[in-house]
């Protein structure tokens, strides 16, 4: 978790100003009645009146009719609807060991345009960092009518342009880019989000964020993929609304973790909180990457399931009906994952206390296939009280989780200040403005 990261959590100092406390209710939680926003921050209602005023002006927000037959609070008109503009958009990157994607997500959460580029092998950072670029030049540019085969992202919508508005409020249909998120399969720096280990990746120590800023001529966070993820099911997923949570996700890139404690993204000293993959869980167990024996990306391995289970590493409908056959050898791997699993959680709860443990990737399918066994097992190592409460849940947001992720750090800017960040968004596309931008990248 990047120092950015930290302050995508509702408590960042300093105090945020009224109307970035309604834009971010209104991305997070909208579309919601004005008066409803009133109640939620205990403003009262000239002063939401004027506020979302400023945000419509501004373009980030727009207003519209009550639903249809809805009676309102019961006591005179229906409050109008506040939503978050699909027009404004951050880039959210994701670089596998197979594979970089950059797509373009509205401040509502929808998905606008993507762009995916296989990779034959992992991208050397520098190389990354042209692909993205590469991507990012196509998803901005008009859709079909003018970049034709380019533009072969399924979502890509029809004749738009990007990040040329020249002012605050602009044409309908118009997307700006504010900002550009990356999810890394890796430990990111705080300080100036680098890349200090991507394993998977064969990374190490690579200044990722800075020379794509320079390039793009954009604001660039980057974090780890795993707290990206737990953040994304945290605001829109299955931990929607909870305070304490722990985030797993089995992937290619072995078993990634995350953690929200009151309300915020755990980040550690130096952003590397949350590990959970390479806590130990087994003491006669598998040597690491890492170099360490026994942790729980090695004992619980998606490639180690999907081999007994004969089915593609990452098919997981197939391993799901795989599992589903309750083939005994089958079964006693998936005997030993469940283990190991229970005692990193059991870890995990004895540390953080959390309300909900959200399992993505093989994870969640492995969560699926044993149900209560998992939660169980948790219960019966963990100290009175500890566990009472908690519920293991499967991740809700599938593939998309990382890019709702790397949309939120891209914001991030933008819902800490919406005016400043706005004024900055129309001058961001010409080139003399790419040093200031980087700069101001490269300055969290
Ligand atoms: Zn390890």
């Amino acid at each position: 978790m990047t120092e950015h990261d930290r302050t995508t959590g509702p408590a960042h100092t300093p105090a945020p100003s009224n109307a970035a406390r309604i834009l971010r209710l209104v991305h997070e939680d909208g579309p919601i009645a004005r008066a409803e926003i009133t109640r939620r921050t205990g403003l009262n209602r000239s002063t939401t009146l004027a506020l979302v005023g400023e945000l419509v002006e501004l373009g980030l927000v727009h207003e519209g009719p009550p639903p249809a037959g809805s009676a309102g609070s019961g006591v005179g008109r229906p409050s109008p609807i506040v939503r978050a503009s699909a027009d404004v958009v951050a880039a959210a990157v994701t670089v596998e060991i197979d594979a970089v994607e950059v797509a373009l997500v509205g401040l509502d959460g929808t998905v606008r345009r993507r762009q995916v580029e296989a990779q034959v092998r992992p991208p050397s950072a520098a190389e990354a960092v042209d692909v993205v670029a590469r991507l990012l030049d196509q998803v901005r540019v008009t859709g079909a009518e003018t970049t034709g085969a380019e533009t072969t992202g399924a979502e890509t919508t029809g004749a738009e342009t990007t990040g040329t508005g020249t002012g605050p409020a602009p044409a309908p249909g118009q997307l700006r880019l504010v900002g550009v998120g990356v999810a890394v399969p890796g430990t990111v720096r705080a300080e100036d989000g680098s890349v200090q280990y991507a394993p998977h990746l064969g990374w190490h120590d690579e200044p990722f964020a800075a020379p794509l800023a320079d390039r793009t001529g954009l604001p660039v966070r980057a974090a780890n993929d795993a707290n990206l993820g737990a953040w994304a099911e945290r605001l829109a997923g299955s931990g929607r609304g909870v305070d304490d949570l722990v985030y797993l996700n089995g992937g290619a890139s072995g078993i990634g973790g995350g953690v929200i404690s009151g309300g915020r993204p755990l980040s550690g000293a130096d952003g590397y909180a949350g590990e959970l993959g390479h806590t130990f869980v087994a003491a006669n167990g598998i040597r690491c990457h890492c170099g360490a024996v026994g942790c729980l990306e090695t004992e619980a391995s998606r490639d180690a399931l999907t081999t007994v289970a004969g089915t593609a590493p990452d098919d997981l409908a197939a391993l799901a009906g795989a599992l589903a056959a309750d083939d005994p050898a089958t079964e006693r791997v998936v005997d030993r994952q469940v283990d190991a699993l229970a005692t990193a959680l059991r870890n995990a709860i004895h540390t953080v206390n959390p309300e909900v443990v959200v399992l993505g990737g093989f994870l969640g399918v492995l969560l699926d296939h044993v149900g209560d066994r998992i939660v169980t097992a948790v219960r019966a190592q963990s100290m009175a009280g500890t566990a009472d409460r908690l519920r293991i849940v499967p991740a809700a947001l599938g593939r998309d989780v990382l890019v709702h992720g790397a949309a939120e750090i891209g914001f991030r800017d933008l819902l800490r200040d919406p005016g400043t960040v706005t004024t900055a968004v129309a001058t961001t596309t010409p080139t003399s403005d790419r040093d200031d931008a980087a700069e101001e990248a490269r300055t969290p």
